[in-house]
């Protein structure tokens, strides 16, 4: 069988679904590894990379889709792109089917398979095919970067013959996979870090990473109130009127001392909840850098523009960007391919170029939305953890 990788079409999107070193892993596996010409590029890997690995290139991405049996990218296809499935291939690429309605009807028609690598479930085994922590990974460090660089100060506290130099402050909200990585980089580079998370239970995670967890003014100062926000599987749930009001007024007293605020907070299935208003924004020094992790689903931030950096009336800057994983490339196109591979060694259990789309398999069943026709979204719950 043959795995095709067309050049993406988003505006502005860089990064590739397969590289000179998956393509490797994907040949070992029994199959023929083509690309579109310069689909790579963008990341930093040029066609006569993939050549001397054996890759074959296609003059463009009709002749991909046509010849593909397994066609792998990274956005999820256009209404163009998914007219071109037919009965027998096989789609693998970011597809968010909740939000995607049409075009899970529409990959339904053509008869295809479709494996969403949104839905692989959260579960250990799966960590390696896990393509949305490994994009929230590269998303918080490149959010701590972009800080730095409209910052316009260290990060680490100096003493030079110059003067005495403090350490930035920065605040992160929510720490899931990004927040997390966003703390680790800003500790990396000696900044005095503080994060908060309505799940109580990743107070010792924060810690670990370097930083200081912010507890509410609840009773014992420890996070007995805290609990309010944690919903089931590690995700949040909306927070009660008064955890929020609490959570607002701890933000506010912070507001004046924090350099960098990085916001990461996302409830699933619901807009990014307001965290970082107006008046917080105001009460910042000038200078300061507030990144927007959550501004594809409507910002953290009050003043947030989607896609857009900003500056407010005293001297705060806002970013609002969408594409951070693209921002990076090569690291996020390295990290998504072995994602991809390891879910093709999965569905190749006998190395020999032949899928076999095991839905008794909990991974592959979570993660194909629809199966020679069939709508096979949503998934029933995996049967292990
Ligand atoms: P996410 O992107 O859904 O949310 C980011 C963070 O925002 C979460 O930590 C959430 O609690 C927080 N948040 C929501 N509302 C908030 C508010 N009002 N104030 C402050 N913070 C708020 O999260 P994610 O990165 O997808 O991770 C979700 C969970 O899944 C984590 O516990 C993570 O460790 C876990 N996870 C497990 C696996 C695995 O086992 N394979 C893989 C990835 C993630």
């Amino acid at each position: 069988m043959k795995i095709l990788t067309p050049r993406e079409i988003f505006p502005g999107e860089s990064r590739v679904a397969m590289t000179p070193e998956s393509a490797q892993g994907l040949q070992k596996l029994g199959f023929g590894c083509v690309i579109e010409t310069g689909a790579g590029l963008a990341a930093g890997f040029s066609d006569d990379a993939y050549r001397a690995v054996g890759v074959e290139i296609a003059p463009s991405a009709a002749s991909v889709w046509a010849g593909a049996d397994v066609i792998v990218k990274v956005r999820p296809p256009e209404p163009s792109e998914v007219a071109l499935l037919s009965p027998g291939k096989t789609l693998i690429s970011f597809f968010y089917p909740a939000q995607n309605k049409y075009l899970l009807d529409a990959a339904k028609a053509t008869g295809s398979n479709v494996i969403a690598l949104d839905m692989v479930p959260r579960i250990s085994r799966a960590q390696k095919m896990d393509a949305l922590s490994s994009m929230a990974n590269i998303a918080g460090y490149r959010a701590v970067i972009e800080a730095g660089s409209n910052f316009g100060r260290f990060f680490t506290g100096q003493v030079t013959a110059a003067g005495k130099v403090p350490p930035a402050k920065v605040l992160v909200i929510g720490a899931g996979v990004a927040g997390l990585a966003a703390i680790g980089t800003a500790t990396s580079l000696g900044a005095i870090t503080y994060a908060f998370d309505v799940r109580p239970e990743v107070a010792e995670q924060i810690e670990s990473m370097g930083a200081q967890f912010v507890y509410l003014d609840f009773a014992d100062g420890q996070g007995a109130g805290q609990q309010d926000g944690a919903a089931t599987g590690g995700y949040a749930a909306p927070s009660s009127p008064e955890f929020r009001e609490k959570q607002l007024a701890k933000f506010r007293e912070l507001a004046p001392q924090i350099d960098i605020v990085i916001t990461t907070a996302l409830i699933p299935g619901r807009d990014a909840p307001k965290l970082w208003l107006e008046d917080m924004v105001a009460a910042m020094k000038p200078g300061s850098v507030v990144v927007d992790l959550a501004a594809e689903r409507g910002g953290n931030c009050d003043l947030t523009v989607p896609d857009q950096k900003i500056v407010s009336d005293n001297g705060v800057t806002i970013v609002g960007y969408t594409d951070f994983p693209s921002r990076m490339a090569a690291q996020a196109s390295t990290l998504y391919a072995t994602n991809i591979r390891h879910m093709m060694t999965d569905l190749t259990p006998g190395k020999d170029g032949v899928i076999v789309h095991n839905m008794d398999d909990d991974v592959i069943r979570g993660a194909t939305v629809t199966k020679d026709g069939e709508i096979t979204y949503p998934p029933p719950p995996p049967k292990i953890q």
